[in-house]
């Protein structure tokens, strides 16, 4: 899989060998986007997932991208302009701060990206009803498109390092037949593992592969007779179900590509 990136980020599969010269030409090539990162509601796994690129990560980083903006990755406190910024995190609607700095992020970034499925769907934070000190009025979690305009998701809990780099090589090549499903998924607000029963089982679209239950994260989905069954009260509804499925949107031509079929 890495070697698969290191080809699509245009570094070749050895990278040792490769990468400096490589990467200075993409870098003198392509315009730098100036990326942001917003932590809302959110555990902090989607950046980890970001940073377990290892050895491409700091040519990502450094090389490709200027980061300005970000409480765990730059030392800046005003949100400045930016050309993308991720969002990790629902949005807490009883917390002033956060409402605040979600909406500066709209303003002040041409792409919003709801990175992780708590920001793409709010994910287990759906759950949440409140009561608890320190703050017992933080009751509201929701997906940041249900307060702001989202131009991108990454679902995922959390989304796989490969997707997140390709994403951001994506967006530095203006790729956007690999953008479009993440722009489309921008609207998948309220996923649920049930959508796989009413949108590909009940429409006579599921072939049974089993990859919907293989990437359920919390073990919510087991096949049953060939077909997805979920156990709800496992369900966290990040979504992945469905965006993983193949009958569901993903762009078999891409895939096809991407795998080198
Ligand atoms: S991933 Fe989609 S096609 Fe495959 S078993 Fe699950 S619902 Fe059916
Ligand atoms: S069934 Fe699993 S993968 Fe699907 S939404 Fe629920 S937790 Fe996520």
């Amino acid at each position: 899989m890495l070697a698969r990136i290191k080809q699509f980020l245009g570094i070749g599969a050895k990278p040792k060998e490769v990468p400096k010269e490589e990467v200075e030409k993409v870098a003198e090539e392509k315009a730098k986007p100036r990326i942001g990162y917003v932590h809302l509601s959110g555990c902090t796994g989607d950046i980890m997932s970001l940073s377990e690129n290892y050895d491409i990560l700091a040519e990502l980083l450094t090389n490709m991208v200027d980061i300005v903006y970000g409480q765990t990755l730059a030392d800046v406190w005003e949100m400045p302009e930016m050309d993308l910024v991720l969002v990790e995190g629902s949005v807490c609607l009883q917390d002033e701060h956060s409402v605040k700095e979600l909406k500066e992020a709209r303003e002040k970034a041409g792409l919003v990206v709801a990175f992780g499925s708590c920001a793409a769907t709010g994910c287990f934070t759906r759950y949440s009803r409140g009561g608890q000190q320190a703050r017992p009025d933080h009751e509201s979690f929701v997906p940041i498109a249900d307060l702001v305009k989202v131009d991108c998701a990454i679902p995922g809990c959390p989304p796989s390092p490969e997707i997140i780099a390709k994403t951001v090589v994506a967006v530095i090549n203006g790729d956007m037949d690999y953008l479009q499903p993440m722009i489309d998924l921008a609207g998948y607000t309220e996923a649920c593992g049930c959508d796989l029963q009413y949108k590909v089982v009940n429409q006579a679209l599921c072939i049974g592969c089993g990859t919907c239950a293989m990437a359920c994260q919390t073990r919510a989905l087991t096949m049953t007779d060939g077909r997805p069954e979920l156990t709800s009260a496992r369900c966290v509804k990040c979504g992945i179900c469905y965006v993983q499925c193949p009958r569901s949107w993903w762009p078999a031509d891409r895939i096809k590509q991407d795998l080198g079929l």
